[in-house]
């Protein structure tokens, strides 16, 4: 894969906007005002500057945080083992938190997230992600709000990177081979 690369589109900007929007929407009913936004870096930065901004539309104010997890560096396929790489700057003991991320893949990531918080004395946490693959979870974890279930392929864009290019893009794609 190079950086000129051509990019088969999945999902439309305008379908990532129109579905944060109906997200918001969900998670605006189901979870307090004030809820804490876990944030999981980096690949899930834009899905979040979308969805809390969707949510004060629909009346929420968010509190933000963010928490960096080791990643699969630059192979397309999980290692297995997360660590933490940067970690989160705000005390979660007895909040509402809303993870965030931009994938479901094997379920280590998130699984890792919620138990760290859950660790920490978080009253309770749900997960929202953008993307999920269904068929790939190596553990047993499901998100309570996604935007779009996809195929067994590596995308990139809207945050999502390879060997961390690719994240500007507005829309979710596939990198040729
Ligand atoms: P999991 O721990 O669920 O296997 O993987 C979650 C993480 O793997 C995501 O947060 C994301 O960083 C990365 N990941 C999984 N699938 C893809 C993909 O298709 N494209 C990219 N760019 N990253 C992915
Ligand atoms: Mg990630």
């Amino acid at each position: 894969m190079k950086k000129n690369a051509t990019i088969d589109v999945l999902i439309t900007a305008e379908a990532l906007a129109g579905r944060v929007h109906e997200l918001a929407h969900t998670i605006a009913h189901a979870l307090p005002p004030d809820v804490m936004i876990v944030s999981l870096l980096r690949g899930s930065f834009v899905f979040t500057a979308d969805l809390i901004r969707a949510l004060h539309l629909q009346g929420a104010s968010p509190q933000v945080d963010f928490i960096t997890l080791s990643s699969y560096g630059n192979a397309t396929t999980s290692s297995g083992t997360i660590t933490i790489m940067r970690d989160l700057t705000e005390d979660v003991r007895g909040r509402d938190i809303l993870i965030v991320d931009d994938i479901l893949e094997s379920g280590r990531t998130l699984t890792f997230a919620r138990n760290l918080l859950q660790e920490r004395g978080a009253a309770s946490t749900h997960i929202a992600v953008m993307l999920e693959k269904p068929g790939k979870r190596k553990v047993d974890i499901t998100a309570d709000y996604v935007g779009f279930s996809i195929p067994d392929k590596f995308v990139v864009g809207y945050g999502l990177d390879y060997a961390n290019y690719y994240r500007e893009l507005p829309f979710i794609g596939v990198v040729q081979e």
